[in-house]
């Protein structure tokens, strides 16, 4: 990592990233049509999964949302600044272009979600007993669905979405300036054996939220971006850093499971 790389703190109505905006776009970031939908800053599968009462009751105030500028029960699973980006990507891109990476996201979610009492104890994981033969495929697409949602975030906050993320989702086998990683926070651990204990039949797998993004820039230039999604103690990370050739989770058939540090 370069040395002249700045931390310049998190992206939330945050003065000192001004300089780096891009201007105001109505247009598709991945593709450059209009943009005409707003994606779900969580899949509205997993909000709904969430939401879900014992008696298969699915209401939004069974959701509780914290955050910097909000801390209450969700007024809607739909609609809503708290709930989606900004409209800043075309149907195509949204509903169609995107579908396949849906469905990996989707499997890994049905899989993490069934295995929550087990993952914890694993050192590794092995993606083809999560997608089988064609496993390299489904865990980029994993990855394309958390790229997507990098790209979302960054072009809600006039962020320059990166060029090369835009190429993988558009099909390239690689993106070098992307790392994405899987980690077990061990707190968390902790608090969904504890809830287990304590009679909660689905533990800590309902918890799920995104990282506060940290931005970086070097030499005045917007140079790197953290994103964080966690389901229960499972984070999946995204670390974006210009000029960085890094290898990530879908590059071998079986990658660490490291413990996530305090920091
Ligand atoms: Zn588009």
């Amino acid at each position: 990592m370069s040395d002249t790389r700045r931390k310049i703190g998190t992206l939330d109505l945050n003065p000192a990233l001004e300089h780096l905006r891009v201007p105001e776009s109505d247009l598709c970031w991945w593709c450059g049509d209009i943009a005409t939908t707003a994606e779900h800053r969580i899949k509205a599968s997993t909000l709904r999964r969430v939401a879900r009462t014992d008696d298969g009751t699915i209401a939004p105030d069974n959701v509780f949302k914290k955050s910097s500028d909000y801390e209450a029960t969700l007024q809607s699973l739909k609609k809503g600044a708290q709930i989606r980006w900004r409209k800043n990507l075309c149907a195509n891109c949204n509903n169609n272009k995107s579908q396949p990476f849906d469905r990996s996201y989707d499997h890994f979610e049905a899989c993490l979600v069934e295995h929550i009492d087990e993952i914890f104890g694993w050192e590794r994981l092995d993606w083809q007993t999560v997608y089988g033969s064609d496993w390299q495929e489904r865990a980029r697409n994993l990855a394309r669905y958390f790229g997507k949602q990098l790209g979302c975030m960054l072009a809600t906050q006039q962020l320059r979405v990166p060029d090369e993320l835009i190429e993988f989702l558009n099909g390239s086998e690689r993106c070098p300036s992307v790392l994405f990683m899987l980690q077990i926070n061990p707190r968390a651990v902790e608090a969904h054996e504890k809830m287990r204990s304590d009679g909660f039949e689905t533990g800590l797998s309902d918890f799920v939220g995104l990282l506060e993004a940290t931005a970086y820039e070097t030499r005045g230039v917007f140079s790197g971006i953290d994103y964080g999604y966690h389901i229960g103690y499972l984070w999946f990370i995204a670390q974006w850093r210009a000029d960085a050739d890094v290898t990530s989770w879908f590059d071998y058939q079986e990658i660490d499971l490291p413990r996530l540090s305090n920091e």
